[in-house]
């Protein structure tokens, strides 16, 4: 895609890329996975690189990047699992909400030791009755005399809030009477008193892991409200449309390595005394998916593009998470097929690839869900 990109935008896919290359590494990522363990030390390289902060502006000391700059983040993020890019990727689109809508007290108390690497944000929206119905929300919050909220319900798939120094952007209601309007935003440390948070054992998401939250009249702070009440279904939408563009680009990153992958052992790998890369179907099935990962790549970037010049989008994100998502299960799949039996252990990593795809159609929004945003863009004439 070098025609595609600009110059400095190429130098900066180039230079994430190297970094997972040299810095990170397949074999951790795997190692990770396997283990069920945090990836702490990457995310601490990270936030060295100062790449925690990329959006956020320089008067918040941030390196003022634009939403088409982290997407190719997360493209290079994605290359070794998708897993390891929600890793990063949920903490930093959670934490642009703070820079949209956080009083000036959150800015200041969040922001700098986010960039920074000290703390980490998650978003929890879901619950056991609200899925890709999210405004069903039924996790109560409400004010007692002193001005603090207390909360009580239950929150569910909140990814990377059992990990250390984790603030979780909730979603709660704060007014039963009205559906999307009765809907708020509480920053809820992970420690506070109270807070249950129980890992999930899920096929995929293994090392960011992914969580049920038992909330039983846990107090928080009055101020512990991001913008203003009733403003929480209006903050989840934007936010979506960040999160939909960016994970678009890590399922690219991940359906490329899967495909390059498949490709390097079809050449190495010899059958009938040739290797599979001789067998014309097995060449088809892997030109394909090439093309499939290109058309992905190119809906990611449009949306990024639009996205970062501030255009109205959200049928074209939708497109770019539909398909990049999809293309992923697609890649992966056939990959499990090129690399036959071998591709069943981790070492192979084409099983957790698999995995991370079978999430990737379900996570911010499901691949239906998509399709219903794409439908109602779709006028007559
Ligand atoms: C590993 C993992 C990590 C996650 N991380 C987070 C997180 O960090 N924070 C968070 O808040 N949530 C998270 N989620 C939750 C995720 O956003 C939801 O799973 C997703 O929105 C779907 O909701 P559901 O699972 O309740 O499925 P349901 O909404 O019950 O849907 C079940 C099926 O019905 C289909 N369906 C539902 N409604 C319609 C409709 N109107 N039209 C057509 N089809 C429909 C769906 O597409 C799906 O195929 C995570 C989920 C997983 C699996």
């Amino acid at each position: 895609m070098a025609d595609f990109l600009s110059e400095s935008q190429q130098l900066w896919l180039d230079t994430v890329n190297r970094f997972m290359d040299h810095e990170i590494t397949v074999e951790y990522v795997r190692r990770c996975d396997t283990n069920r363990d945090y990836p702490y030390e990457a995310y601490e390289k990270i936030a060295n690189q100062g790449w925690l902060g990329l959006l956020f502006k320089e008067e918040d000391g941030g390196a003022g990047g634009d939403i088409f700059d982290y997407t190719l983040m997360a493209e290079a993020l994605g290359k070794f699992g998708f897993d390891f890019a929600a890793a990063v990727l949920v903490p930093t689109f959670t934490a642009m909400n703070i820079s949209k809508y956080g009083s000036a007290a959150q800015k200041k108390k969040y922001i700098q030791p986010f960039i920074e690497g000290k703390i980490r944000f998650s978003v929890s929206i879901s619950e056991p009755d609200a899925g890709s119905d999210a405004s069903n929300t039924k996790t109560r919050a409400r004010r007692d005399a002193s001005g603090d909220w207390i909360v009580s319900g239950q929150k569910l798939w909140c990814s990377g809030a059992a990990a250390r120094d984790t603030v979780i952007a909730m979603l709660v209601r704060t007014d039963p009477d009205n559906k999307h309007g009765g809907l708020s935003i509480l920053l809820i440390p992970n420690d506070t008193p109270g807070l249950v948070i129980n890992k999930l054992p899920t096929l995929s998401r293994h090392a960011t892991g992914t969580t049920e939250i038992f909330l039983d009249n846990v107090r928080v702070p009055g101020d512990a409200i991001l913008g203003e009440e009733g403003q929480g279904w209006k903050i989840i939408t934007e936010h979506l449309e960040l999160e939909r563009c960016s994970v678009a680009g890590g399922y690219v990153g991940n359906a490329q390595t899967a495909v390059s992958t498949a490709v390097r052992y079809a050449h190495e790998r010899i059958q009938f005394g040739k290797p599979l890369w001789d067998f014309q179907v097995l060449k088809h099935m892997l030109a394909d998916c090439q093309t499939q990962v290109d058309a992905a790549r190119l809906l990611v970037y449009r949306a990024a593009q639009m996205a970062s010049q501030g255009l109205p989008c959200s049928r074209e994100v939708s497109m770019a998470k539909l398909y990049g998502s999809e293309t992923l299960k697609q890649c992966a799949l056939t990959g499990m097929q090129v690399l036959g039996g071998y591709a069943n252990l981790p070492e192979a990593d084409m099983e957790r690839y698999l995995r991370e795809s079978i999430q990737s159609t379900i996570g911010g929004g499901t691949s239906q869900i998509q399709k219903t945003i794409i439908a109602k863009s779709m006028r007559l004439g």
